[in-house]
């Protein structure tokens, strides 16, 4: 049977009979992959450290007829807090869910690769759990070819540099005044909410602890990217209540 080695992020696990389980990994290599982790729900099997959720592995896998199995993995960082601290375990569960309902198996991208990392570093490490959560929404849409347009109205292509705007997730992007009514669902967002999105398109993930915003800012920013996320989801995310129990409504 072919063997083949990936460097993967676990995003959720699922039981499978007593002491299985089918984990979904995203890797750099080939992008989304399942695979059955065999004995690996028993204590001190070799496989338990490195197929926990949100755990960055190496794995060695072969595939046979089926879902693939891994036969080692030796894990490179456990991102322990994320599975400890509720709150970060709320947001991270948030980001996996998004990486298994919006990737299909086969799209391989190592830009959301990295994303995924370094999301999973900031909600670790950082206090500031709720703009690298839209931080990590605007980046991920990006990569996956959604860019919201932020430098002129989406309808009209006039210029947004003054004036009040609104943001439609549905056509992805901001609205001049002329254009309100395109989209009757657009949320408003102040110029200092563009300019702040803007800036998030070019900051690095380290730089984002510079960032302060206050709470009508981050509003607007949740609003905006929710329902540019929204449009694009197939179905409601379960993880979003648990979050919105943790953190509080409209995170
Ligand atoms: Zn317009």
């Amino acid at each position: 049977m072919p063997l083949y080695r990936i460097e993967a992020v676990v995003l959720s696990h699922r039981y499978l009979g007593e002491a299985d389980k089918i984990v979904t990994l995203y890797s750099r290599e080939k992008g989304k992959v399942r695979a059955v982790a065999r004995g690996a729900r028993r204590p001190r099997n070799r496989l338990l450290a490195g197929t926990q959720p949100y755990s960055h592995t190496d794995f060695l896998l072969f595939s046979g007829n089926g879902l693939d199995s891994i036969s080692q993995c030796e894990l490179k960082e456990s991102f322990y807090s994320l599975r400890e601290d509720l709150r970060r375990m709320a947001a991270a569960a948030y980001v996996a869910e998004l990486y298994d309902l919006l990737i299909e198996e086969g799209e391989n991208n190592e830009g959301l690769f990295f994303l995924l990392l370094s999301t999973l570093h900031l909600l670790t490490d950082g206090e500031e759990i709720e703009l690298s959560l839209r931080y990590f929404e605007l980046r991920f849409l990006s990569l996956l070819g959604y860019q919201p347009q932020l430098f002129r109205c989406v309808h009209c292509g006039s210029s947004t540099k003054e004036g009040p705007l609104r943001f439609s997730g549905q056509l992805g992007g901001v609205l001049c005044p002329d254009c309100w009514g395109q989209d009757g669902r657009a949320v408003s967002l102040a110029q200092g909410t563009v300019e702040m999105l803007k800036r998030f398109l070019t900051t690095s993930p380290r730089a984002l602890r510079v960032f302060k915003a206050g709470p009508s800012a981050r509003r607007e920013l949740a609003a905006a990217l929710r329902a540019c996320l929204e449009y694009r989801l197939p179905r409601e995310l379960k993880s979003r209540r648990f979050l919105a129990l943790v953190q509080g409504d409209g995170f």
